[in-house]
Formats: structure tokens, sequence, C-alpha cells
């Protein structure tokens, strides 16, 4: 639960905000309080999930710190989603698997000696150093079985613990003045899918400096839609085995291949160019906490989609079994921070659209 200060200071700013209105074509925190006169807890949660975080409203503030207001509202709501996370997430134990990238690096290194210790002990070192060509390749180092239940296992977790942050956070934020219609669940998809509101006032973000750019944009749009290629790419391979009996490795020219591959490519370009942005951005609009989990969500997408990539050049060779394992190493380690990590912002942050769209139809 974000502290009693942080609520006072980030209602006073929203409340100064709410006098100027200078910023209200820039994204849809400024039309979220503009209906509002004051601001309840529960309010100033939903609207911290509405922003992204763009700084357009810092470099455009008179209020801006060194004046006496200090208004630094990208800041001050990157606080609030912090404590957001912290207060929603399930179970609270996990909750250290988010702190960044050291946690995320010693969960790789811990799976991938474990994985190396399993399938010498399972299989003989043999597995792990000469070279498996034929079908079901993959499944002479780690058995398919094993491989489906543990990636099972998490991946119901994952979708547990979002599940109950979702809940979580709509029924402590959603007012009187909200209902979920499909109507606003739709709209709310819509701006999720095109990144509407990082297009700012139309020409982007202030970031990682103060000149606008629509790079941010773009290299999100890689990201999240590498992240679903991939994800239909292992669909699609789930459905060959199950259904087709026709186990990996796949021919390159696979529809398997193309979308993981295409996936992979477009992860690792978004990611390393969100990452140089962060490098590059400016560290006074910015909450370090908040920007250490950034960071250790798009390290762990980057690993996960190298490792990927680095297996499929490298799987005709005695390298394949290492590899398979350094690769899913990775995913289990991506598997267990993303329910707690930054990619949980997208669990927040549509639920907050769905809101801003309900609110948005109520009020026309
Ligand atoms: S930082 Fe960007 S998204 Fe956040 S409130 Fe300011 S203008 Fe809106």
């Amino acid at each position: 639960m974000p502290s009693l200060d942080l609520f006072e200071d980030t209602a006073r700013q929203l409340t100064v905000c709410n006098a100027c209105r200078y910023c209200e074509g820039y994204c849809a925190v400024f039309p979220a309080i503009e209906s509002r006169r004051t601001f309840e807890p529960s309010d100033i949660q939903y609207i911290a999930n509405l922003c992204h975080d763009c700084r357009d409203c810092l470099y455009a503030c008179q209020y801006a710190p060194p004046h006496e207001f200090a208004i630094n509202i990208p800041s001050t709501l990157a606080q609030v989603r912090e404590a957001t996370y912290e207060q929603h997430r399930w179970p609270q134990q996990l909750g250290p698997l988010a702190g960044g990238v050291r946690p995320l690096l010693l969960l790789s290194a811990g799976a991938l000696m474990l994985g190396m210790a399993a399938v010498a002990a399972l299989e003989g070192v043999h597995a792990l150093v000469s070279a498996h060509t034929a079908p079901g390749a993959f499944y002479s180092v780690i058995p398919a079985a094993l491989m489906e239940l543990l990636f099972i296992a998490l991946g119901l977790l994952w979708i547990a613990a979002w599940g109950r942050s979702a809940t979580s956070f709509w029924r402590s934020t959603a007012a009187r003045s909200a209902r979920a219609s499909l109507p606003a669940v739709l709209r709310a998809a819509g701006d999720a899918l095109t990144l509407t509101y990082l297009g700012g006032g139309g020409q982007g973000c202030t970031y990682p400096e103060e000149s606008f750019s629509k790079t941010r944009r773009w290299l999100h749009h890689l990201v999240f839609y590498g992240f679903l290629l991939d994800l239909a790419s292992t669909s699609l391979a789930a459905v060959y085995d199950h259904l087709l009996n026709l186990p990996a490795p796949y021919p390159l020219w696979s529809p398997v291949v193309v979308l993981g591959t295409i996936g992979g490519i477009g992860i690792v370009i978004g990611a390393t160019g969100l990452l140089v942005q962060k490098a590059r951005s400016d560290r006074s609009a910015a909450h370090l906490t908040m920007l250490r989990m950034d960071v250790a969500f798009l390290a762990a997408l980057l690993l996960v989609a190298t490792s990927g990539i680095l297996l499929l050049g490298l799987r005709g060779t005695a390298a394949m079994g290492a590899l398979l394992v350094l690769h899913l190493s990775t995913v289990l380690a991506f598997f267990l921070t993303a329910p707690y990590g930054k990619f949980v912002h997208l669990v927040y942050r549509y639920t907050a659209l769905v809101r801003f769209a309900a609110e948005q139809r109520n009020q026309s």
C-alpha cells in the first residue's frame, strides 16, 4: 500500500495539474483527473496506472523542480505504481523475484546448473555434448513429459497470479463511476494494442531526452508483437507435436520456426533499443526501483530471445543439448519473474484503461 505521505503529495500535485490543464491532450491521465475535485487513494492508484512515463508533462510544466511546487508527475506516479504492484501481487512471498537484474541472473544461473546436472544424471553427459538431429531430438536431451509438466505448472502459477492481481486492483480502485461494459473493454483493448497514448499529443514522447520522438512507441511495438509471435509459435508447436504427432525440431520454412524467428528478432531489436533509451534517460524524472524493474524485464526478454535464436542457429551441432538447457533456463527464469516484475504493468494498465473508457462513456 502506498504511504499516506505519497498519497497526499500525489493528490497535491494532481490538484495543481487540474488548475493548470496545460497537458490535457498528452495522455489519459489528464482527462481522468479533470473530472475530479479531490483524489482518494483508490483514484490515485488508478490514475498512476494510466501513466506510461513519457515525461511530456514534466518538460512542459512551469511548476517542475526547481520551482517550489516541485511538480514531477512521472516520478511520483512511478512510485505509486511500484506500491500498487507490491500491494496487489500474489502470492506476496514471491515479490523478491521482481527485485531487478540480480535475482533474474541468479534464477537463470541456478536453473542452468540444475538443468545440466539433471540431464547428465537422467540421460548421460553425452546428451549435452553430441549432435541430435532426428525428429524428437530435443526430447533425447530433456524428456517431453518433464518439460511439459514444468511449464504447465509455471503457466498456471502465472495465470493465477495475474488473475488475482487484476481482480484485487479492480476491486480496490473501481468506483461507482465505472462498470466494465463490453464497449469499455473493447476500447481499452484497442488503446492497448495500438499504444494510443504513447503517441503523446501526436509528436510522441519526450523520452529519453527533452525532444519529441516516436522511437519508444515503435520499440515497444516490436517487443509486444514479437512476444505475441513467439507465443503463437510455441502454441503451434504444441499443436504439431500433440495433435499431428510431428515433434520438434522443424525445418526453417515451417510456420513454427518462421513465427518464432521473426518474433525473436523483434524482441531483440525492441528490448535492446529500450534498454539503450533507459540508459540515456533523465534520472530526475525516474523512480529508481521502477527503473530497475524495467531493466530486469527487458533483460529477461533479451535472454530468452537471444538463447532461442542461438539454439535455432546451432541446433544441428554438438552444442544443441547445452543450448537447449540454457534456453529453457532463461524461459524458466522469465516465467518465475514475469508475474511480479514489470511485465505485470500489462495487467494494471489494461485494467485502468477499461475504467478510463467506462468513465469517458459515462461522461459523454
Ligand atoms: S509522464 Fe506522460 S503519460 Fe505520465 S502523466 Fe505525464 S504526460 Fe501523461
